[in-house]
């Protein structure tokens, strides 16, 4: 098993069924159980793919027929669990399913199970989980990167075709890097979020994991497109980007780079400034033009991604209280908050770190200094990337500064957690598309990811560069 379009193409051609595949898949899932990848399998799975097979058969197969995906426990599946792999939400059950998951349910795709997070998509290596870490399939001594890492080693470790993970500040793109997977996020606003648990509403986005460009964009089509039901979703029709894949001319491409004092700022290890010196010498070679983009310094970008995040997420998670949702206390109770009991308990620490901060920078705000600050450098960022899309159609530049580190290396220094998003935070604050591909693997075997950014809405470009590199 690898890429949904191979397997679609061997189901037409007779040499495998959809039953076949999840059998293999379901019996891999039990065999890589180490990882810690799914927090649930779904038990109607070998149904679905009985029910793919006859629509095969009927010359009928949907446009994800039998594709298997694996999604990220913050996204509701209708009668699975859906616990933001937090101790506040661990019996909770879905009713309904997210509207992006009734989409794929209605072409045909298949969710194998619910993936194993950061607590609230708040992490960069999958250790915030209440459920355990999850471990890099490549060096079990490795994080797989979060918050999406059970996602981004379900498709990795071959335990799904596809994933869907959630993107606030890197959660796709940076675990894609360090488990050597595609990790796509869309445009803000392309895809529906309804049935989505919130962490940083302006900066979130669902987004997709798969081995290629060509699984990618089939997803993206299908759960794209305006929703009533979630206002921030722009008033367009579903994308339309699988069709339209084709051959890019490097000679046509002009390629944006940060300048090196920014890249050294960043400290990137040697193996990554290697990968990513060669990919931008071989574009010149075959005629890309390459500019360097001034922006703005890349000190900035996380702390203001933390500013707004950590304060968004104190209101986000104001709902969980133990009396209207979430885990409540056991603990009988004399005279003690009981609010605050029950959040004690349900969040892990580094979500009550954040809760504690957001609710810190809003409070102390009265001169300005936290939020108002940040939205206001949020938009200097904008503006680079309004000016940068002027003179270029991609910025170019590494996912992360260093490939995977191990279990406990940055536990004890949360700044140097939060910097791991590096490359990743400013996308995000200016809601612009970006994707991680593969690239190579550094001198311990462990995967490399490059990162192309572009225009609002210019996901179908995106894809036809990102599938011209990866060639
Ligand atoms: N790693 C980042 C953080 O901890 C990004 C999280 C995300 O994108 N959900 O905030």
């Amino acid at each position: 098993m690898k890429t949904y379009n191979l397997f679609r193409e061997q189901v037409l051609e007779n040499k495998t069924t959809c039953e076949q595949e999840v059998s293999n898949v379901l019996a891999r899932i039990e065999d890589k159980k180490d990882l810690n990848a799914f927090l649930e399998t779904n038990k109607n799975v070998l149904e679905q793919a009985v029910e793919s097979d006859k629509r095969f058969k009927a010359g009928n197969p949907r446009r994800l027929e039998g594709m298997l995906v694996a999604v990220k426990d913050n996204i509701a599946v209708k009668g699975m669990k859906l616990t933001a792999a937090s101790h506040m939400l661990d019996n909770f059950q879905s009713i309904t399913d997210a509207a992006l998951i009734e989409k794929i349910k209605q072409e045909g795709g298949i969710i194998i199970g619910k993936t194993n997070m950061d607590e609230f998509a708040m992490g960069s290596s999958n250790e915030t989980s209440y459920f355990g870490a999850v471990k890099n399939p490549i060096n079990t001594d490795y994080v797989p990167g979060g918050s999406s890492g059970g996602s981004a080693v379900a498709v990795a470790a071959e335990l799904a075709h596809t994933a869907l993970g959630t993107d606030t500040g890197g959660s796709i793109r940076q675990p894609a890097a360090l488990c050597g997977t595609v990790g796509f996020k869309p445009t803000y606003g392309r895809i529906s979020r309804s049935g989505v648990i919130a962490f940083a509403s302006s900066l979130d986005q669902v987004g997709t994991f798969s081995h290629n460009i060509e699984d990618t964009s089939l997803l993206f089509d299908v759960i794209s497109g305006r929703d009533d039901a979630d206002q921030t979703t722009a008033d367009l029709e579903p994308a339309d980007t699988y069709k339209n894949l084709k051959d890019v001319n490097f000679e046509n491409v002009r390629v944006g780079v940060l300048d090196d004092k920014i890249l050294s700022q960043c400290s990137c290890s040697t193996d990554i400034l290697n990968v990513y010196n060669k990919i931008l010498n071989d574009l010149k070679d075959k005629g890309a033009v390459v500019e360097t983009i001034k922006f703005l310094d890349s000190e900035y970008w996380v702390p203001t991604y933390i500013v707004l995040t950590t304060v968004e997420a104190s209101a986000n998670l104001a709902r969980y209280d133990g009396i209207r949702y979430g885990h409540h206390t056991d603990k009988v109770i004399d005279g003690e908050d009981y609010v605050a009991l029950n959040r004690g308990e349900g969040f892990g620490a580094e979500v009550q770190r954040r809760l504690l901060a957001g609710t810190y920078f809003l409070v102390s705000d009265a001169d300005n200094k936290y939020y108002t600050k940040a939205q206001q450098i949020r938009q200097i960022v904008k503006d680079c990337y309004i000016e940068a899309f002027k003179k270029v159609d991609f910025m170019f530049l590494p996912t992360t500064a260093s490939t995977a580190f191990k279990f406990n290396e940055k536990q004890e220094d949360q700044v140097k957690m939060y910097l791991s998003d590096l490359f990743t935070t400013s996308a995000n604050l200016a809601g612009i598309p970006a994707i991680s591909i593969p690239a190579g693997c550094d001198s311990n075997g462990l995967p490399i990811g490059m990162q192309l950014q572009t225009g609002s809405f210019q996901e179908e470009k995106l894809f036809n560069f990102a599938k011209a590199l990866l060639k």
